[in-house]
């Protein structure tokens, strides 16, 4: 069994909201960084963890993701359960049903199978997710920084993948940048885009 990319992602993305310091509010754009994942898939994870009241997002100067009192105390079998759906394992309703699909034995064990390995992860935590060493893992991976003249690649606003390119304003092009930049809508699951990383098509 896999998880989709969209479940793994959006465990990224709680796991690094939960090492960030009381200060600290990542913003979408530098938490799909620092993760290696598409901006757009990373905003689409955020909506959805939003909506389930784990991370709170918040618009503009001085917004950011923050990750929630829930959040935190979430298990990771119930947000794996929320995120990957009861959907058979195997495809018995795919496009083309599997004509043994009404009276499979196979099914029903998979079914079980399943829920056993939500029901493995329902003790373990956000917070449990994160401490040694994966938290201090995490609190490394920071994201690009500007210097005062700028790493190359970046312009003089620091509109190019730095925090503060997600700030109102700050991208010539109106990549419009809020923060909280989150894009509802449904998993991402054939999305064409692929491409591990960011790029500037996903601004
Ligand atoms: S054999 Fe059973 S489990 Fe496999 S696709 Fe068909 S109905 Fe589903």
């Amino acid at each position: 069994m896999r998880l989709t990319a969209f479940t793994d992602i959006s465990l990224r993305i709680v796991m690094r909201l939960a090492v960030a310091d009381g200060e600290e509010q990542p913003t979408t754009r530098s938490v799909a960084e620092v993760l290696a994942v598409p901006y757009t898939h990373a905003a689409k994870a955020v909506a959805r963890l939003s909506e389930m009241g784990l991370v709170d997002t918040r618009r503009g100067r001085g917004g950011g993701l923050r990750l929630t009192e829930a959040g935190r105390r979430a298990s990771v079998g119930a947000i794996v359960r929320a995120l990957e759906g009861d959907g058979d394992v195997a495809g018995c309703e795919d496009a083309v049903p599997c004509p043994l699909r009404a009276a499979c034995r196979l099914r029903g064990a998979l079914a079980r199978a399943r829920e056993a390995f939500y029901a493995s992860l329902d003790p373990i935590t956000v917070d449990d997710l994160v401490a040694e060493p994966t938290g201090p893992m995490l609190i490394d991976l920071l994201p690009p920084r500007v210097s005062a003249g700028g790493p190359s690649g970046t312009t003089p606003g620091g509109a190019s993948g730095t925090e503060a390119g997600v700030v109102p304003g700050t991208t010539p092009g109106g990549a419009s940048g809020t923060e909280a930049d989150v894009v509802p809508g449904t998993p991402f699951e054939g999305s064409s885009e692929a491409t591990p990383g960011v790029s500037s098509a996903t601004v």
